[in-house]
């Protein structure tokens, strides 16, 4: 592993113990396992981020390892990459009761530790999966009109391009959006050589 590697992975474990240390949302954090902070390779050119974890996610202390996860896996597949080349993260951190949708409060008070999340590993490219991570950067934005376009965010120390993506669960229930999930994140690889070029 080398040095930077190494320096990016104790910064992300010290964000990770202030969530614990700070009793970030303390009852979602009661009603969970674990924390679910992150997963993949911390020097990753590419962060997708979900929603919050799941039954299998918070059994396992790892973000999408579900059925949403696997076909997270297979698009990522389709693309010639595997989930230890990207990083994988949520907004929310702790599973929320019973599956339900994070509040709005709870997505605000794990904001901060998911932006200094993305300093750290400082991708070029930011996929959010689903409405609730995409709303931050997009807010008034309809998924649905703005997915698999490309934006630039601005952030004061630097910007990079956010690609927002239907969430792999909807696609679960919802064939047509399969294809539209599939066909957007098609464009990834040439997004990603414009951004390098
Ligand atoms: N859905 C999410 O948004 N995140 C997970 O980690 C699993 C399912």
């Amino acid at each position: 592993m080398g040095k930077v590697c190494v320096i990016k992975q104790v910064e992300l474990q010290k964000i990770a113990e202030e969530i614990v240390g700070e009793d970030v949302c303390s009852e979602l954090r009661d009603g969970a396992t674990q924390l679910v902070f992150g997963d993949g390779d911390v020097n990753a050119e590419i962060v997708f981020i979900g929603e919050a974890p799941g039954k299998k996610e918070d059994e396992t202390g790892l973000p999408f390892m579900g059925a949403a996860g696997r076909f997270l896996n297979e698009m990522l597949d389709s693309i010639g990459l595997d989930r230890k080349d990207v990083y994988i993260t949520n907004i929310v951190k702790y599973r929320p009761p019973k599956n339900r949708d994070p509040s709005k409060e709870e997505k605000k008070a794990f904001l901060p530790y998911l932006m200094r999340q993305l300093d750290v590993i400082a991708p070029k490219m930011v996929v959010t999966l689903g409405r609730h991570s995409m709303e931050y950067f997009l807010p008034g934005v309809k998924i649905g009109e703005a997915h698999g376009q490309p934006q630039t965010i601005n952030m004061p120390e630097r910007s990079w391009m956010l690609l927002p993506l239907f969430h792999p669960a909807a696609a679960l229930y919802n064939g047509g959006l399969r294809q539209i999930l599939l066909d957007d994140f098609a464009r990834i690889p040439t997004l990603l050589k414009q951004i390098n070029s």
